[in-house]
């Protein structure tokens, strides 16, 4: 059984390796951010708390995100693994995250991080043209990453398998599961 956590800054293209991977491991793919943008295309109570922070490039506060992903992975497919995509994003985050798996007796299998050059992420992201994709809000965005995400690469450094996620998408996915192939 796999239980992946992704980390990469946004642009990094998480969401579309984390699409391939799940299809490939038969794990469900959650994504913090999509369990979001659901919640606030369908005006709920949640989307309608979350939308602010969304459309400012903050992150959602933790009662929030941290009940949200809970729910999630009580539901029954999550009991044969799960690949999670965006969440925790903090290590506050991942502290509840192992409180959540402790609870279910289960562990993280790896940490997967998607690493790509600056440069790239922004041409990426501008390219992409979600409503969060304006340059003032992926200047943000990248700050937080580095302020309140990057910190959880030392957290997880002993489950951390590290993909060159700079080329073509088939190639990415490849790289990565050839890695958890050989580390998990
Ligand atoms: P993403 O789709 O992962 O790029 O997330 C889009 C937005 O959703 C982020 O900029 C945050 O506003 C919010 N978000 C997603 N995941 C989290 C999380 N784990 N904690 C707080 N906010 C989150």
């Amino acid at each position: 059984m796999v239980r992946l956590v992704l980390v990469g800054p946004p642009g990094a293209g998480k969401g579309t390796q984390a699409a391939v991977l799940s299809e490939h491991l038969a794990v469900p793919h959650i994504s913090s951010g999509d369990l979001f943008r659901e919640n606030i295309d369908n005006a709920t109570p949640l989307g309608k708390e979350a939308k602010s922070y969304l459309d400012a490039g903050e992150l959602v506060p933790d009662e929030v995100t941290n009940e949200m992903v809970r729910q999630r992975l009580k539901a029954a497919d999550a009991a044969e693994g799960f690949l999670l995509d965006g969440f925790p994003r903090t290590t506050p985050q991942a502290d509840v995250l192992n409180g959540i798996l402790a609870e279910n007796g289960m562990e993280l299998s790896a940490v997967v991080q998607f690493e790509v050059p600056r440069e790239e992420l922004v041409r990426r992201l501008l390219e992409r043209g979600r409503s969060d994709d304006t340059e003032d809000l992926i200047r943000r965005r990248l700050d937080v990453y580095d302020s309140e995400t990057a910190p959880l690469l030392d957290y997880y450094r002993d489950k951390l398998i590290t993909i060159d996620a700079f080329g073509p998408v088939e190639e990415v996915s490849s790289r990565a599961l050839e890695a958890l192939r050989t580390r998990t």
